[in-house]
């Protein structure tokens, strides 16, 4: 029977020490890190992610500033605030929340935020400079998936890791975390043939899909270590992209859904808006620990 991978518990003692790094870095004569929020439209799980988004900065010491744009704005607008918000010396950290409404294109406005400030690690140049394996932000979910396999030990050099799900918001960033890693990486998607036969031969698989309990037990390697990113909400209830029950008789590790991955994305952006906050007022140290996944 696997060991469950306690998402909520490593959440939990990340925030602990970015709360006890953000209070080093006040007593040491700086602006606490900033965190700017920005909601256009009245989406209301876009609210709900927003409000827990400023919940926990406020928790670990992190200024929450909090923008909400009325449904019917204009792409000119959400610009104008996003170029503010990048000169604001207060604002170490931006994040938009996506989806944005029809006449918004977020996925452009996501291309306007300045790098420095780029938490969530999804503008093009933080995607290069992963890619590259070069310091900078990284996307948070993608790291915090990271985060559990470091802290739960589990070998990645020369491990096989198969990640299913090729976005730009888990995906590709999860893959390319695990290459710096010195795993064998293969990424799969929806025109993958013989997806289960590929999973099979995982050390480290990494369910990214959005298609619940797709990936079976008898997918899994025995012994295998299982991080399931999916949040799927159906008639049961939350459910991940594995199918819990076979696979967890199968793997070694596993993260339950929901209490796995779920909790880990908040965790990262508050270290990240930290990073950027350090990084801003010229700490080398934390431009390096901004590469972090690209260690030698
Ligand atoms: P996405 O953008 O919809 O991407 C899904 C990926 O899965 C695509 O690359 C797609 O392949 C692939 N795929 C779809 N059907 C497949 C199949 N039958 N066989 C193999 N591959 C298949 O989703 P996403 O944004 O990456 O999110 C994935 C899941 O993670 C969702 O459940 C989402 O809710 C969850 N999520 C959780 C968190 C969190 O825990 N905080 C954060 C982000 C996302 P193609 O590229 O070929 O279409």
């Amino acid at each position: 029977m696997a060991r469950l991978i306690d998402g909520k518990a490593v959440s939990r003692q990340v925030r602990d020490e970015v709360r006890a790094d953000v209070a080093r870095w006040c007593e040491a004569g700086h602006e606490s890190p900033g965190l700017a929020t920005v909601l256009v439209g009245d989406d209301p799980a876009s609210a709900v992610y927003v409000s827990n988004k400023q919940k926990a900065c406020a928790e670990v010491g992190i200024e929450g500033f909090s923008h909400h744009l009325p449904a019917d704005s204009a792409q000119d607008e959400v610009t104008s605030l996003l170029a503010e918000l990048g000169g604001d010396p207060r604002v170490s950290g931006i994040l938009l929340q996506l989806p944005t409404p029809e006449q918004i294109d977020g996925s452009h406005l996501t291309t306007l935020i300045a790098p420095a400030k780029d938490v969530d690690g999804l503008t093009p140049l933080s995607a290069g400079l992963l890619a590259k394996g070069l310091p900078g932000l990284r996307p948070c979910t993608p790291s915090g998936c990271l985060e559990l396999l470091r802290r739960y030990e589990v070998p990645l050099q020369g491990a096989e890791a198969v990640v299913v799900g090729r976005s730009d918001l888990v995906g590709k960033p999860v893959a390319a975390l695990l290459l710096a890693e010195h795993a064998t990486v293969t990424i799969c998607h929806s025109r993958t043939r013989d997806l289960a036969a590929v999973c099979r031969r995982a050390d480290v698989l990494i369910a990214a899909v959005g298609r619940p309990q797709m990936v079976k037990g008898d997918w899994i390697k025995p012994g295998a270590t299982v991080i399931d990113v999916g949040i799927n909400r159906t008639d049961e209830g939350l459910v991940g992209d594995v199918e819990f029950g076979s696979a967890s008789e199968v793997a070694g590790l596993i993260t339950p859904v929901p209490g796995g991955v779920g909790p880990m994305t908040i965790a990262m952006l508050l270290r990240n808006t930290l990073l950027a906050a350090r990084a801003q007022a010229g700490d080398d140290a934390a431009v390096k620990v901004g590469a972090a996944g690209a260690r030698g």
